[in-house]
């Protein structure tokens, strides 16, 4: 390729990129009108310390948080729920998460933290329970506990290990029925062939995770909110709707968008190992993923010095941004063109191998506190 075929190439990528980064912009704006969501604009306004990913707009949008904000003010007891599947170690997606999850802990909510190790068994994320549950106790649950959660104030459980969560759902699957369970989830032809565990587990189990707070074991009807993905608003409608027919008060979101995994398509998730920093990767393993990433900079450094880079969907500008206090405006260099993505990855790199060293050095003592934030309340009231 000649200079003048190269630039043409390198305008013709910038464009493209650019209409992905409107596309996804538009599309989360969409998901608010849909949804009939609102924006965090006055939560950020007038909280004297919002969340980091809440003024980057990570955190983007909420239902019904006016009621939390409400039993803040009335120095009532809430709760804040948020599930996860052990099919791999945790990685920076999760952290983010969590990262929210701690700062709502520090605004004054009893956080739980249910491990889906039966979900990832019954969606075949797993070959059989007791690997999923390894991974729960060897991998996930010491990460979690070394982020530096309190342990008055998390309560873990393994599901397959809380079997006081069953009868849960059992009693909550009273309240709901299958036509509105598929009017909300969408079923058709295409869960014909799905195992019949995740119908009772999408129809009542997960509604028992997010409404455990509200038995009487636990302080009965209050506050509740979970930080989710959209793509799990219908969870949310099904539990808002049986908390209703059961006297609790039905739960709020905030939703958060997804990081995006290192190859530039889709998440950051367990199943695509070398598009994810897990938080137990080598230091090693951790710098090659992060060299060979996708970026949102060009093929030619003088095109991107006259235009920038896209940073928007760059995975290296959403792990810096949303993890890490750059020593400079990342945002400005990299839209100016002041940046490259060679040092920009360096730095990248410099942050991310930092934060790993740190985190697995408290591994060992996180494993051996994992008791302490485990949850093993018996729950009597519905028995
Ligand atoms: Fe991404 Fe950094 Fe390159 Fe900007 S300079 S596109 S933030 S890697």
């Amino acid at each position: 390729m000649d200079q003048s075929e190269l630039e043409e190439k390198a305008r013709e990528n910038f464009e493209t990129k650019k209409s992905i980064s409107a596309e996804e912009n538009s599309y989360y704006e969409a998901k608010i009108e849909t949804m009939g969501l609102k924006t965090l604009e006055r939560l950020i306004q007038f909280h004297p310390n919002p969340s980091k990913l809440m003024k980057k707009g990570v955190t983007f949008a909420h239902q019904d948080l006016e009621t939390v904000v409400e039993a803040i003010g009335r120095n009532k007891p809430w709760s804040v729920i948020c599930g996860l599947n052990p099919s791999g170690p945790l990685h920076l997606g999760h952290k983010m998460i969590f990262d929210e999850l701690l700062w709502l802990q520090q605004q004054g909510a009893e956080v739980y933290i249910p491990i889906t190790n039966d979900e990832s068994y019954v969606v075949g994320k797993s070959p059989t329970l007791a690997d999923s549950r390894r991974i729960a106790y060897d991998s996930v649950i010491p990460s979690i506990i070394a982020m530096g959660f309190d342990s008055k104030k998390t309560h873990i459980y393994v599901m397959s290990d809380y079997p006081e969560i069953y009868n849960v759902a059992m009693d909550l699957s009273k309240h709901t029925n299958l036509n509105r369970i598929f009017g909300v989830f969408g079923f058709g032809k295409d869960e014909v062939g799905e195992n019949p565990g995740t119908l009772f587990y999408r129809g009542a189990v997960q509604l028992a995770q997010i409404l455990l707070p509200q038995f009487e074991e636990f302080g009965g009807p209050q506050a509740t909110l979970i930080n989710v993905g959209v793509d799990q608003y219908p969870y949310l409608l099904l539990s808002r709707d049986v908390a209703r027919k059961k006297g609790f008060v039905p739960p709020s979101a905030i939703f958060t968008k997804f990081l995006p995994g290192l190859s530039g398509t889709g998440k950051m998730t367990s199943s695509r190992i070398k598009s994810s920093i897990f938080l137990t990767d080598s230091l090693k393993d951790a710098e090659k993923k992060l060299k060979k990433a996708y970026t949102g900079g060009s093929i030619l450094a003088d095109f991107q010095r006259e235009n920038g880079g896209v940073f928007d969907i760059c995975p290296i500008y959403n792990l810096r941004a949303n993890h890490f206090e750059p020593e400079y405006d990342l945002k400005d260099r990299c839209s100016s063109g002041d940046l490259l993505c060679g040092y920009c990855k360096k730095d990248a790199i410099t942050e991310v191998l930092q934060y790993l060293s740190e985190h697995q050095a408290k591994l060992e003592d996180a494993k051996s506190r994992i008791d302490e934030y485990l949850l093993k309340t018996p729950i009597r009231s519905i028995l």
